[in-house]
């Protein structure tokens, strides 16, 4: 794990600011989703992304009936196989 060197305070409601350059190598704009896992002592933010039910890709994902699949897995299912 890296250290960024960057130290943020939590303002009364919780919050912290990512800082621009964060946002701008991780690709986060605003009202992206941020997915937060907990390590023992820390925090993780990851980006959101929806990913394949079946096969856990994130590439080229459409959501069908509350679920998520991917185009490979949906070409599969409909018997396209590659
Ligand atoms: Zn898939």
């Amino acid at each position: 794990m890296k250290s960024t060197g960057i130290v943020r305070k939590v303002d009364e409601l919780g919050r912290i600011v990512l800082p621009i350059e964060l946002r701008r190598t991780y690709d986060l704009a605003v009202k992206d989703a941020i997915e937060i896992y907990t390590d023992d002592d820390k925090i993780i933010l990851k980006k959101f992304q929806r990913t394949c039910i079946f096969c856990g890709s994130g590439e080229e994902c459409v959501e069908y009936k509350g679920k998520t699949i991917c185009a490979a897995c949906m070409a599969e299912l409909k018997g396209e196989a590659k």
